[in-house]
């Protein structure tokens, strides 16, 4: 670990924000910046270090998935529009070889997934072996969004919770490290991050007019994001609470949470499946 490393986290990332019984999302300030005394420059300077050391970590998991094991992380990113999960999978996500990276973003499910039960289009998008996947939004959105505009009656999405974490634990079962990031960005930020969408001709493809609708059932949302910690944090597979007004801060907490994860796989490189000796001679001699 380089050594300004350790001194800029003062509580780890894994711990300071991972989801418990206390969490409550009315206390979260999506400006604060947990754990970590440095400011922007540190951070910015941070990302570009750690990111090295994510990018290494994720090749030793391609290069055993190359060589048949099945093991893989899912980076979850849950978060209300403008909570910057573009920028996650482009700055943090963005320092890995991207043919190592299996990416699903999920928006309003198309007339052929509305056919199907909900986690249909989640486990067609499930990473493969070896890789690092990436969802931009997930189930979770069934018990969200579902849920604060009634897209099911109560019974329904009530009952989702638990199937949910039953649906993770086999995941984690057959050997996916599930990292589940719940982003919070504040109510102003977001005003201030949609006017930006509306000011500048290289961000109106973002903006949609449907978000502005959505402010007005923050609350809901709120009250939506509370019952999914709850209900949905488990040994198995944890939320990460991440405060999202401080863009730096947000990428470098889920860059510590990636290296986390990769680093309890406690990968080698996979050994040769040929003999050195003889690949040596047979190569000098051609
Ligand atoms: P964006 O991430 O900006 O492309 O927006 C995607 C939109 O799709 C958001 O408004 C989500 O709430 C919506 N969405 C995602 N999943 C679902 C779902 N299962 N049911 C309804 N809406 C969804
Ligand atoms: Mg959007």
């Amino acid at each position: 670990m380089p050594a300004h490393e350790k001194t800029l986290w003062s509580t780890p990332a894994t711990e300071v924000l991972r989801a418990g019984p206390h969490t409550k999302v009315a206390k979260i300030d999506p400006r604060a910046t947990p754990g970590f005394d440095g400011d922007k420059a540190d951070g910015e300077r941070l990302l570009e270090e750690r990111g090295a050391v994510l990018s290494a970590l994720q090749e030793k998991l391609y290069a055993n998935g190359r060589s048949g094991d099945e093991r893989s992380v899912l980076l979850i990113l849950q978060g209300m529009d403008t909570a910057g999960k573009g920028g996650m999978v482009r700055h943090v996500i963005g320092h890995v070889d991207p043919q190592g990276v299996d990416h699903a973003a999920f928006g309003v499910p198309t007339p052929e997934e509305k056919r199907h039960h909900y986690l249909w289009r989640i486990n067609k998008a499930l990473p493969r072996g070896g890789q690092l996947g990436v969802f931009d939004r997930s189930h979770y959105e069934d018990v969200l969004v579902a849920r604060v505009h009634d897209l099911v009656p109560s019974e329904v999405w009530s009952g989702r919770y638990e199937e949910i974490n039953q649906f993770e634990r086999e995941l984690v079962y057959s050997g996916t490290t599930l990292v589940k990031v719940a982003m919070f960005v504040s109510l102003d930020e977001q005003k201030r991050r949609l006017a930006e969408r509306l000011d500048r001709p290289d961000k109106f493809w973002k903006y949609n007019p449907g978000d502005v609708t959505e402010r007005a059932l923050w609350p809901q949302y709120q009250q939506a994001y509370q019952a999914m910690l709850d209900k949905t944090s488990t040994d198995h597979a944890p939320w990460y609470v991440v405060p999202c007004d401080r863009k730096w801060y947000s990428r470098i907490a889920v860059t510590e949470l990636l290296i986390d994860a990769l680093t309890r796989l406690d990968l080698d490189w996979p050994p040769a499946d040929f003999d050195i000796e003889v690949e040596k001679e047979r190569l000098a001699r051609s």
